[in-house]
């Protein structure tokens, strides 16, 4: 398909231009001027929230305002990964062996975490794997400018005023500098990706340098990502949960997070665990409330969850992110795949193959930027294509089957 430039008039293209961008500018219509007014008229709540003048015009002097971070506020999703493709990305050979060589490299560290907070390294190392694929993706918008953007315009500005004062207080403190406190559009940020309200309530100082510093310290993330967890409610011990099978004709509407029962409730259902291992093992007890989780639906693999499922829950809010540190921390602790096959016939690209699948991309002609093993609009585009020529479903998402066809063509081509 060609692009509409391509395909209009250059002049009505012009017009269309013009039209659209005013169009923006008049819902928008926010500048660095409003943004500078705003935050001047915040300095009363801000001296409130504890951040004194002097530091407040300090640490605010460079909030520019950032209109990417407004489209990310508004952003629907129009393509949901599926959760295979989800997880397939999260937890790959890459991540588990980045997590293998990191639960070497910190074991020390990470013994003392364990002695301290009850969390078990895997569990501290795969919500670091999961959270910023240890400490190599923190985020790169600068935090004063998003979350000082974020508490003028759009949606939520009352709950964004707090992270934003939260952020100066950081800086008041000095505990991570300003041109080192970068992360995500809406504000989380280094190692753990905490945001700045939770970095007041639980970021520790691990290595007792005075400073609690989770950007460029990973001894105090560590600590902090496991304080986080043993706060949230980790019972020391107990597994999140595990594979299990389930009998025919299991009921799926039984399933589901927030329905639990005592573990041997399961058990009388005729429910087992998939390695044939008890139901009722280590740190796990036949009363304890547990859950049954169908991530895909009843024809895909089942889990048993405990407590612990939902506080790793707590970290994001949402159930395929915990699976995803669950399974990794299995992984990390020499685990296998799932038993069950997700039901699908196509099965989700590693990170690796992600890559693979851009390289065959790019070497068809398309342009799609950089080969990062993310699969954004770009990318989506180009598989759409390349599915269409090919006689597959153009969908757009990339599965082992545009990857196989892709490569079977390029070998034989060679
Ligand atoms: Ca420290």
């Amino acid at each position: 398909m060609r692009s509409p430039e391509r395909v209009l008039p250059r002049l009505a293209a012009l017009a269309l231009f013009v039209l659209l961008a005013g169009c923006v500018s008049h819902v928008r219509g926010q500048t660095q001027g409003e943004l500078e007014a705003c935050v001047g008229r915040l300095q009363p709540a801000a001296q409130k929230a504890g951040i004194d003048t002097a530091a407040y015009r300090q640490f605010t002097r460079d909030a520019r305002f950032d209109a990417t971070v407004l489209e990310k506020l508004d952003y629907q999703p129009e393509f949901r990964l599926p959760i295979w493709d989800y997880l397939a990305g999260l937890v790959d050979d890459e991540r588990v062996a980045d997590g293998m060589a990191m639960l070497a490299e910190h074991r020390a560290v990470l013994q003392k975490v364990e002695a301290a907070y009850g969390v078990d390294p895997a569990t501290v190392v795969a919500v670091w794997g999961v959270e910023s694929n240890y400490g190599r993706i923190t985020g790169k918008y600068p935090l004063v400018s998003a979350l000082g953007t974020l508490s003028c315009f759009g949606r939520r500005q009352d709950y964004f005023r707090g992270e934003f004062f939260a952020a100066l207080r950081i800086l008041q403190r000095g505990d991570i500098a300003p041109e080192r406190l970068n992360g995500s559009w809406a504000g989380a940020f280094g190692h753990t990706q905490f945001m700045p309200a939770t970095y007041e309530r639980l970021a520790v100082d691990f290595d007792g340098d005075g400073r609690r510093d989770l950007v460029d310290n990973s001894t105090d993330a560590l600590a902090s990502t496991a304080n986080f967890l043993r706060r949230g409610g980790w019972q020391t011990g107990q597994p999140w949960g595990f594979e299990v099978r389930l009998p025919a004709g299991f009921d799926a509407a039984l399933a589901g997070r927030k329905q639990k029962r005592p573990l041997a409730d399961w058990g009388a259902m005729g429910i087992v665990a998939v390695d044939g291992s008890p139901m009722a093992r280590s740190g796990l007890a036949s009363g304890d409330k547990t859950a049954i989780l169908l991530p895909a639906g009843a024809r895909g693999p089942a889990f048993l969850v405990t407590r612990n499922f939902d506080v790793i829950y707590g970290y994001n809010a949402a159930e395929s992110y915990a699976l995803a540190i669950a399974h990794l921390s299995d992984r990390l602790r020499g685990g296998g795949h799932f038993a069950t096959p997700w039901p699908t016939d196509d099965p989700g690209l590693s990170r690796a193959e992600r890559r693979e699948l851009q390289t065959l991309l790019t070497a068809r002609g398309h342009d799609i930027g950089e080969i990062d093993g993310a699969l954004g609009d770009r990318s989506r585009a180009a598989i759409k294509l390349e599915q269409a020529r090919l006689g597959q479903d153009a969908t757009g998402r990339g599965g082992q089957k545009i990857l196989r066809a892709l490569r079977a063509e390029s070998t034989a081509n060679r």
